[in-house]
C-alpha cells in the first residue's frame, strides 16, 4: 500500500536520513506510476554527509527503474555543502530538498508540515532524541503519516521502548497496516495524532495554503516570468501584465548575464542565498534553453584584483581537458589568484523570460501599465491610467523592480490606513548600468579568455549573436539620484576595470575602447539597502492577497528562481527551498 495521496495537488514528505537516497527514489518511482499521483511531490530529506553521486547509482543496481531516476538526480549532484540543496525533478514537478548537516538542526530550520514522516529508527534511541522527536513533531499536523524504518539495526531502539518513546510524543499505532511498495521493504505505519490541543504557534509563519486560484504577475523580466513559471507549474492561471511591447524590456534585456555564486570566507547569507539560486537557475536553463546558443555552463574564473576581498585561491583547476589547452596559452600564466567556480554559466535572460511565459496556464499581456489596484468583493482589480481594468485575479505579485516600490509608496501615501505596513519595505535605490560589445573580427584573438572571467567587472568572450560571436564587456554601476554620466564616460569605466581584469585583453581592446564605435546596452538594476531582494506577502493576514518578489540587484540570473520558488513555497505551504532563517532575511516587509 502506498500513500494516501490521491487526487491532492501535492504530498509533503520528511525523511529523516537520505542515505543513498533508495526510499526517496522508491517514491518518486510511486509517483511516477500512480495515474492518480498529487501534481508536486516534495520530498524533504535530513542527511548528516551526502554520499557520493556514484553511490546514487550503485544503491539501486538491481532496480532498473530507480536506476534511471537514480541518474538522473547523479547530474545534478554537486556543490553538497552544509544546508539546503533544492533539486527539481520530472520537470519541478518531484522536488527533491537535501538538507545537509545535524539532523536536529536540520529539522529545527523547516517550516512546513509534512503528510507522511520516514523515520529512520536509528537516530532514536541517543540523549538527543526526545528533542529530536519534538522538533520532528512540529514539523507534523495532525494525521501525518508516520514510516518507520531500521528497526531491526542493531544501534536502533528496542520496538516496543520505540513505540512507547514515539507515543509520548503524539504518534499513535492503532493498526498493524504496513506500506508494502513493489521496490521498498514493508514499514510499520503510525499517525501523529497526539491528545493534546495543537498550538497554532509552533511554527513561525502561517502554513494553510491559499486555494489554486488566479494570480495576476505585474512586470515580465526574470523576477516576473520565474514567479509566473513556479506557480503556473503547481496549477495557478497565472497572467503577467507589462507595460513594454515585449517582455524582457527592463534589466532582463541584458544581452548576456553571468550566474555565479558569491564566495566569502564565513560563508555569510548573500554567498548561501546566491548558491541556492545559482543551482535553480542552472537547473531551468538545463530544463528550457539550447545549449551554446542561449546559455552555456561554461565555468566562472573570478579573479583576485586591487580591492576585491582575498578569496580562496582554487585556479587553475585542475584535470579539465580545455583548461589544459589554455595554460598554455600566454594570458593562462597572467591570471594570478581566483577562484574557479566550475558551475558558473552564461545565460541571455531574455530567452529564459520567453520561456517562462510561454508555460502553460501562463498568459502575457503587453501595453499594461499598472498605476493602481482596487479590491472589491475578495478580487483585486489592476487598473492603468484611466482607472480601466486590465485584469481581475486573487491574488497580486509586484515583479515590476524598482516600479513596484514606488507604486507600492504612492499607495501608501493615498491609502496609509489600509497600507501603512508597507514603511516596512526595504530602500530601494536604481543602479543605472552600461556594458560595451562588439563582434569578434575573423578569428578570435588569443588575449581572449575561453570562458568568462569576472572579478572587476566581467567579460563574456565568445557569445553566439544572430550567427556570429561578439564579446561583452560590462557593467558600469551609478546610482539613478545622480545626474546621468555620457555614454563615452561609462566605456572609460569599463576599459579601466577591463585593465584590471585581464590586462593582455585591455591592450589588445585599446584601440576599439578609444572609439565610439562600440556597441553599448543600458538600463537600471533595482538594489535594496542590504543588496538582497524582497520577496513575501504585503500584508499581514490569513490569505494575503498581495505579494512582492522584487530587489533582484545585480544578480538577478542568481536570484529569480529562488525567489520565485520561495513565493510559490510560502502560497502552497510547501517546504521551504532554503532554511528558514535564511528564508526570512528576504521578507518583504523587514526593515
Ligand atoms: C548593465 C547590467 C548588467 C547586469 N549583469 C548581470 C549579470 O551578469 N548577472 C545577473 O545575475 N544580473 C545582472 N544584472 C541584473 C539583472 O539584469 C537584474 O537583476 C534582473 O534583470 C532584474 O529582473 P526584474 O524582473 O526584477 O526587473 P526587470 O527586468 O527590470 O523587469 C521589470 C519589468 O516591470 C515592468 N514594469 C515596471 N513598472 C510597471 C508597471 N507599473 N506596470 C507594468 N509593468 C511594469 C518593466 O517594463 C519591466 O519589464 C545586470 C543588470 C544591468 C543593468
Amino acid at each position: 500500500m502506498g500513500y494516501p495521496w490521491h487526487q491532492l495537488p501535492a504530498w509533503r514528505v520528511l525523511d529523516t536520513d537520505f542515505g543513498s537516497g533508495q526510499t526517496f527514489l522508491s517514491t518518486w518511482n510511486a509517483w511516477q506510476q500512480d495515474a492518480g499521483r498529487p501534481r508536486t511531490l516534495h520530498y524533504v530529506a535530513l542527511c548528516e554527509q551526502p554520499c557520493g553521486a556514484q553511490d546514487l547509482i550503485a544503491g539501486c543496481a538491481t532496480m532498473p527503474a530507480l536506476a534511471t531516476l537514480a541518474r538522473e538526480l547523479a547530474a545534478q549532484w554537486f556543490g553538497l555543502l552544509p544546508g539546503f540543496h533544492r533539486f527539481s525533478l520530472a520537470r519541478g514537478q518531484v522536488v527533491l530538498t537535501l538538507c545537509v548537516g545535524e539532523p536536529l538542526g536540520m529539522l529545527r530550520a523547516q517550516q512546513f508540515e509534512a503528510d507522511a514522516v520516514e523515520l529512520c529508527a536509528k537516530q532514536l534511541g541517543t540523549a538527543d532524541s526526545s528533542w529530536f522527536l519534538k522538533a520532528l513533531a512540529r514539523c507534523c499536523r495532525r494525521g501525518t503519516t508516520l514510516y518507520l524504518r531500521g528497526q531491526n539495526d542493531e544501534s536502533s531502539a528496542d520496538e516496543t521502548e520505540l513505540r512507547a518513546t514515539l507515543t509520548r510524543n503524539g504518534f499513535t499505532f492503532t493498526s498493524n497496516d504496513t506500506r508494502d511498495w513493489q521496490s521498498a521493504p514493508a514499514q510499520p505505519r503510525g499517525h501523529f495524532d497526539p491528545p493534546w490541543v495543537l498550538k497554532h504557534s509552533r511554527q513561525g509563519a502561517a502554513l494553510a495554503a491559499l486555494p489554486i486560484e488566479r494570480c495576476a504577475v505585474i512586470g515580465a523580466g526574470l523576477a516576473g516570468a520565474s514567479v509566473a513559471a513556479a506557480l503556473a507549474r503547481r496549477g495557478w492561471q497565472v497572467h503577467v501584465l507589462d507595460l513594454a511591447s515585449e517582455p524582457a524590456a527592463g534589466a532582463s534585456g541584458l544581452p548576456v548575464g553571468l550566474v555565479v555564486p558569491h564566495v566569502s570566507s564565513d560563508d555569510c547569507t548573500l554567498s548561501r542565498l546566491s548558491r541556492a539560486g545559482a543551482r535553480l537557475m542552472l537547473q531551468q536553463a538545463c530544463q528550457l534553453l539550447e545549449i551554446n546558443q542561449d546559455w552555456a555552463p561554461s565555468g566562472v574564473l573570478e579573479r583576485q584584483v586591487g580591492g576585491t576581498p582575498k578569496l580562496p585561491q582554487v585556479w587553475p583547476p585542475s584535470g579539465e581537458q580545455w583548461c589544459e589547452d589554455f595554460s598554455d596559452s600566454d594570458i593562462a600564466g597572467q591570471l594570478g589568484p581566483g577562484i574557479w567556480h566550475q558551475q558558473g554559466a552564461w545565460i541571455k535572460p531574455a530567452a529564459l523570460v520567453n520561456a517562462w511565459l510561454l508555460q502553460p496556464g501562463v498568459t502575457f499581456q503587453p501595453h499594461a501599465e499598472v498605476t493602481d489596484i482596487r479590491h472589491a468583493d475578495g478580487i483585486w482589480e489592476l487598473l492603468d491610467a484611466t482607472g480601466t481594468a486590465l485584469c481581475r485575479a486573487e491574488r497580486v505579485v509586484f515583479a515590476n523592480a524598482c516600479g513596484a516600490f514606488h507604486l507600492l509608496h504612492k499607495m501608501k501615501l493615498l491609502k496609509p490606513d489600509l497600507y501603512g505596513l508597507w514603511e516596512h519595505l526595504p530602500a530601494t535605490q536604481g543602479m543605472r548600468g552600461l556594458l560595451n560589445w562588439d563582434f569578434h573580427q575573423g578569428p578570435i584573438d588569443a588575449s581572449f579568455p575561453p570562458f568568462p572571467v569576472n572579478g572587476s567587472g566581467s567579460v563574456v568572450p565568445r557569445i553566439p549573436v544572430g550567427g556570429e560571436l561578439a564579446w561583452f564587456m560590462g557593467s558600469s554601476y551609478q546610482p539613478q539620484s545622480q545626474p546621468e554620466r555620457s555614454d563615452m564616460i561609462n566605456q572609460a569605466n569599463n576599459f579601466k576595470h577591463l585593465e584590471q581584469l585581464l590586462p593582455p585583453l585591455a591592450r589588445h581592446l585599446a584601440p576599439a575602447f578609444a572609439t565610439n564605435t562600440l556597441k553599448t546596452w543600458k538600463n537600471t538594476r533595482c538594489v535594496t539597502a542590504d543588496r538582497l531582494p524582497a520577496v513575501g506577502p504585503l500584508q499581514v493576514a490569513e490569505q494575503p492577497g498581495l505579494w512582492l518578489c522584487a530587489g533582484m540587484g545585480s544578480r538577478g540570473l542568481s536570484f529569480s528562481v529562488l525567489c520565485a520558488e520561495l513565493l510559490a513555497a510560502r502560497f502552497g505551504a510547501e517546504p521551504l527551498p532554503i532554511e528558514a532563517k535564511l528564508a526570512r532575511s528576504l521578507e518583504a516587509l523587514r526593515a
